[in-house]
């Protein structure tokens, strides 16, 4: 498939509710984590602020055909109670991420199998990367804005723009950077893609024509709004569908640099050893000599 095409199939629309009866949309993507030869756990990223308190989480996933293709239009919903408690919670910035794994060997045990396209760690840029990058590079962002989608086809929608400050710095000194591009209400969790196809543009080489580049930059979040009295303020790119609506959008939007991503193996991994997750006073995985609970156990 086109790479374009496999990245339609990246995303999933995640519908939380939560007590009162309130509900929100958001976005998540499949991604593997530690990739170790043929091994690698898979999991949907998306905001903590999207899943933080969520009594229950739906989402679809396309069923694939005989042949290993989408088998586009034919999906199966996915109901999750207790859905907060299926995720592990970034302790520094908006991220939260779920394995799915369990999920995919019911279903496989039910005979479904799905067509989706995780992300992996290699599509995080590096730091020469990063280095070697001019400003305002053209940026892709993928996702269920204002929960829109394609109900019929379950196919996310494609937004562009540029990076509005250059991914390599910390935007007002937090791992983040600014995108110019239409950021609505739902789109939080959406990937933010470098996706230069037959032209890609280096410092240190300018435009080549020919070769092709797809990078996750990161993870989109919140976006400065201005408010009634005239102040801007950034607020999560947020998701009640009950909130009373006062603020404008101003088209740039708040992106976690993608490599907070990896953050998320250790636990990850001791996850998939151990079978369960650490006990609140057991060390944290991560390995930085803190009780689990005031680590990345945190309840934030
Ligand atoms: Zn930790």
């Amino acid at each position: 498939m086109f790479i374009t095409d496999l990245i339609t199939y990246s995303t999933v629309r995640i519908e939380c509710t939560f007590f009162g009866g309130g509900a929100r949309t958001g976005t998540g993507f499949f991604m593997n984590l530690c990739i170790e030869e043929d091994q690698y756990i898979p999991v949907i990223v998306t905001n903590r602020h999207v899943v933080k308190g969520a009594l229950t989480g739906k989402f679809c996933l396309t069923r694939k055909t005989s042949d290993n293709k989408p088998d586009i239009g034919n999906f199966r919903f996915f109901e999750i109670d207790r859905f907060a408690e299926q995720w592990f919670y970034h302790p520094n910035v908006d991220l939260a991420v779920m394995p799915i794994a369990p999920l995919l060997t019911q279903s496989a045990g039910e005979g479904e199998s799905f067509f989706f396209s995780p992300l992996a760690p290699e599509l995080i840029p590096t730091e020469d990367e990063l280095k070697d990058m001019p400003a305002m590079q053209e940026i892709v962002m993928v996702g269920y804005p204002n929960g829109i989608w394609d109900s019929v086809n379950n196919q996310p929608v494609f937004r562009k723009g540029i990076t509005a400050t250059h991914p390599e710095l910390e935007y007002n000194g937090k791992p983040e950077f600014l995108i110019d591009a239409a950021c609505f209400n739902g789109s939080s969790g959406s990937p933010v893609f470098i996706l230069d196809i037959g032209k890609v543009t280096t410092r240190s080489s300018g435009t080549t024509i020919g070769p092709s580049r797809v990078k996750l930059l990161g993870i989109l979040y919140a976006g400065p709004q201005h408010v009634a009295s005239g102040e801007v303020h950034t607020v999560e790119v947020g998701t009640k569908k009950d909130m009373a609506f006062t603020a404008i959008p101003n088209n740039l939007g708040n992106v976690i640099s993608s490599k907070a991503l990896l953050d998320f193996e250790p636990q990850l991994k001791d996850l998939a050893t151990k079978g369960r997750r650490p006990g609140r006073m057991e060390p944290c995985p991560c390995g930085s000599g803190e009780r689990y609970k005031r680590c990345h156990g945190k309840i934030v």
